[in-house]
């Protein structure tokens, strides 16, 4: 039996004149993140995208693991596609749906019939296709309020489709149809996430890390790395660029005074990461900064990282608490690659006593210790692409 996936849409459906674009962003994020499976048939109509094998040897159960990750989609299903005629699809429907039905109690058959030369209606389908399982399966009951699990029969131009349980999708928009923002990533928990949360309202990411070796080894590098292949099985692919920080840092801390060093190095790195984002049209930054969880996350401290910024910051996790955003994170998989033991540029120089309460004006002063534009122009121009694709 030739089975494909349904896709249903999520918010898309809702976007009126725009539906098209976003389905057809939505179709080539799918055929990218499945190329590598086998090749798919891509259609598309009523907020419905069917995906459908070219050939036997695609792996399903890979191409569904993918799909549960794609932005823009609201749920899914596996469902065999067979000839439209009453009697192959009852066939069909206990065969294909069997492994599921004899695991519940209760069902409901639900029809849908675009094809209107189809000569059963809905509501008769529904009543043949109920009556037949119930035969088959006589542990079942019909339950039309709450069913243990949904038939649903649709009558299509091409075959009739049939299915048992919706898988739920990842939600969002398509990567991508937001634009296109810089996430600045360290190898700690929080940043991978907001990175997830951001690529989920439709930004496509691309990904600034500040290093600073021999402070911080190969090793810290290589983390950051697996943690975008993990962020990007969602976003999709992200470019990468690794900044070399060393010298910048080591100023900082010969040329300031220590309780400002972490306030100055932020700013350092929004200036910094503003540069590439220009370069690579990128019109926001992303982190993963949360009030009050460290010093450098007041509300003080990010003003004063604010008053350099020229484009948008998003800080998705700023009012989240921590077990919050450890929830995401082992739900996507970066948790016990972010707790890994490796130093990050930022706990290298992390001051004894920070000033929890800097002003502006103050930073402004003792950053006159330092040639702002040099450092800023340097490690922008010396940053290292890496392209990271999680499949
Ligand atoms: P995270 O868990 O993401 O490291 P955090 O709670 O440890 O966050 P900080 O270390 O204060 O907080 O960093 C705040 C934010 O600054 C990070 O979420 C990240 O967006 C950015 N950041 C910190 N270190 C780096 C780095 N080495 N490279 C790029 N961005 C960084
Ligand atoms: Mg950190």
């Amino acid at each position: 039996m030739k089975e494909i996936i349904l896709i249903k849409n999520g918010e898309l459906a809702l976007k009126g004149l725009n539906r098209r674009t976003f389905e057809d962003m939505l179709v080539k994020n799918m055929r990218r993140r499945l190329d590598g499976i086998g090749k798919f048939k891509f259609t598309v109509a009523q907020s419905t995208i069917v995906a459908e094998p070219e050939n036997e040897s695609v792996d399903l159960d890979e191409a569904v693991e993918r799909i549960s990750k794609i932005f823009g989609i609201a749920g899914f299903s596996r469902a065999a596609a067979v000839e439209k005629d009453m009697e192959t699809i009852l066939r069909s429907a206990e065969e294909y749906l069997a492994p599921q039905l004899l695991t519940v109690r209760s069902f409901k058959v639900e029809a849908k019939r675009s094809d209107k030369k189809f000569p059963l209606k809905s509501p008769e389908i529904c009543r043949e296709t109920g009556g037949y399982l119930l035969r088959k399966f006589p542990h079942l009951e019909v339950d039309v309020h709450n069913p243990d699990i949904v038939v649903t029969v649709e009558v299509r131009d091409s075959s009739a489709y049939i299915h048992g349980k919706q898988l739920k999708g990842a939600g969002g928009m398509p990567t991508g149809s937001a634009g296109r923002a810089a996430l600045l990533i360290s190898g700690g928990i929080d940043s991978p996430v907001a990175g997830y949360m951001m690529a989920k309202r439709g930004l496509e990411l691309m990904a600034v890390h500040f290093a600073s070796p021999p402070y911080t080894s190969e090793r810290a590098e290589q983390k950051v790395h697996s943690l975008l292949k993990q962020v990007s099985k969602y976003s999709g692919r992200i470019a990468l660029f690794v900044v070399p920080f060393t010298e910048t840092q080591e100023l900082i801390k010969d040329n300031c005074p220590e309780e400002i060093f972490t306030v100055i190095m932020r700013r350092m790195m929004m200036r910094v990461a503003q540069k590439i984002a220009a370069k690579e049209n990128a019109g926001a930054l992303i982190t993963g900064e949360s009030v009050g969880q460290v010093a450098s996350q007041t509300m003080q401290a990010i003003a004063c990282t604010d008053s350099v910024c020229e484009i948008p910051v998003f800080r998705p996790l700023i009012g989240m608490d921590k077990d919050e955003v450890v929830a995401i994170s082992r739900k996507i998989e970066t948790f016990d690659i972010s707790i890994l033991p490796y130093e990050d540029c930022c706990t290298v120089f992390t001051p004894k006593h920070p000033r929890t309460r800097p002003t502006i004006d103050y930073v402004e002063e003792c950053e006159k210790a330092l040639d702002v534009d040099r450092l800023v122009n340097e490690a922008a121009e010396n940053a290292r692409f890496v392209l990271i694709s999680g499949y």
